[in-house]
């Protein structure tokens, strides 16, 4: 929270750069003139403060810039990212702003810039909002798109910066996400997949992110024939991240998780039987992860994969040093992996870290030889058109991790039981009063009103 605040503060000081090409830092339609006037009002699922979410009403959004396009949502959903909005420690995150970063929908007006998609299609959104046209999305690295964030403070913490994102604060941009019934697309032609008929919403919905996020972080990590590789953290990202490293060639993959969570083992291995698990709450007397792991696989696995994220310390150090603003990630995580893999083995970070941690295990890096690769944030754009054939192939199948259907108006409910790790609940499909019924194999809806 202190670096969260401080930098709210030091952006204030700084003020934003001029690099963007589209008008950024607009995180609520009520707010200025990004919303319509003419009295039609949408949902949409805006912060309130640490802890809370509301659903409430505001104006439709609007064209404000040449490429974009509107978008009526008929899909969304939470993402375990979402809670580190929700829990406040993502800088620069502004009440009332709307959050969301995995959406589908129905087009329903373009700008006059954008050519390819039109009224009427179907479409996905990728999380990160890029241009397609600068350095980085010629070379596909979308998620670092030069033209769609303007915050100078990602520059002075990382050095540059990623490009803007839906609904993840102005530390990315400040864009209004898609947990609501509409939403402002910027680059449409570029941000948006027509999804085809074949496809229903509740498995090309997952193309914002979680397909493309877990498929990035085995092929940037470089997971191929023959590796042994342990997974940290068994949600939706953990459970895809086991299926594409089989079907990258992983002879084993070690799937890792416990505590409130550790129901999600069991889930995942239901899904995939070939998955080992280990559950950290249930190591025997004196037994680490690392040393588990050693006796699991002589000489450790080949490659570590984080999936889990930096914001949950498991040691009283860290979790002191967090609250009192020392750090924003504990590297407990980090340090399992690192001295979990054999040696030169290869270490990717695909969770989320925000800032700075302590007692990192720089010595063992170097010592031993780890290649520690933080994977970023996904380049979906990069990767979704193959994906979407592995799902048209029926290669992958995104109803493996889908468990529940819930309203929109039920957001509150969700974060709720999202947060604590409801067993039973690994990702949810959010429908609006858009969307259209449940395709086949799909869940049904669950009033969660009467869960929470
Ligand atoms: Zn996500
Ligand atoms: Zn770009």
């Amino acid at each position: 929270m202190a670096v969260s605040q401080a930098a709210n503060i030091a952006e204030k000081v700084v003020g934003h750069s001029d690099n963007a090409t589209i008008d950024t830092d607009i995180s609520n339609y009520a707010k200025g003139e990004s919303g319509q006037e003419t009295g039609e009002k949408i949902k949409a699922t805006v912060w309130q403060g640490k802890n809370t979410v509301e659903v409430v009403e505001m104006p439709k959004p609007r064209v404000i810039n040449e490429g974009d396009v509107i978008v009526k949502i008929t899909g969304s959903t939470i993402c375990g990212s979402d809670l580190h909005l929700y829990h406040g420690v993502i800088p620069q995150l502004e009440k009332g702003d709307v959050l969301g970063h995995e959406f589908c929908g129905v087009v329903e007006s373009v700008g006059p810039a954008a050519k390819k998609v039109k009224a009427g299609d179907r479409v996905v959104a990728a999380f990160p909002i890029a241009c397609g046209d600068c350095n980085n999305c010629q070379r596909q690295l979308t998620s670092t798109c030069e033209r769609t964030n303007e915050n100078t403070i990602e520059n002075v913490m990382y050095g540059k910066r990623t490009s803007g994102m839906f609904g993840y604060s102005h530390f990315t941009g400040g864009f209004a996400g898609g947990q609501a019934e509409y939403v402002r697309v910027p680059y449409g032609d570029v941000n948006l997949l027509q999804l085809p008929d074949d496809v229903p919403d509740e498995k090309g919905l997952y193309l914002s992110d979680v397909l493309a996020t877990s498929y990035h972080c085995v092929v940037d990590t470089g997971v191929t024939t023959g590796d042994i590789v342990a997974v940290w953290g068994a949600g939706p990202i953990g459970q895809m991240v086991v299926e594409y490293s089989f079907a990258q060639g992983a002879s084993r993959v070690i799937l890792i998780d416990g505590g409130e969570a550790a129901w999600r083992l069991d889930f995942v291995q239901s899904k995939n039987p070939k998955v080992e698990t280990l559950d950290f709450t249930q190591l025997p007397r004196r037994e680490s992860i690392t040393s588990q792991l050693k006796k699991m696989v002589p000489g450790g696995p080949d490659v570590a994969l984080d999936c889990a994220a930096g914001e949950y310390a498991k040691g009283w150090a860290h979790y002191f040093e967090m609250m009192l603003g020392m750090e924003t990630d504990t590297s407990e995580l980090l340090n399992e992996m690192i001295t979990s893999v054999r040696p030169f083995g290869r270490v990717g970070i695909t969770g989320i870290y925000a800032g700075y941690t302590n007692h990192f295990n720089i010595g063992a890096v170097m010592q031993t030889g780890i290649r520690l690769i933080g994977n970023g944030q996904a380049p979906v754009h990069k990767y979704w058109h193959h994906l979407l054939e592995l799902i048209r192939r029926q290669d992958i199948n995104p109803l493996d991790m889908v468990t529940h259907r819930v309203r929109l108006e039920d957001m509150p409910q969700l974060y709720v039981l999202f947060e604590r790790r409801e067993q039973g609940l690994q990702k949810a499909f959010v429908q609006t009063k858009f969307s259209f019924p449940p395709s086949a194999g799909a869940p049904r809806l669950t009033e969660l009103q009467d869960v929470v």
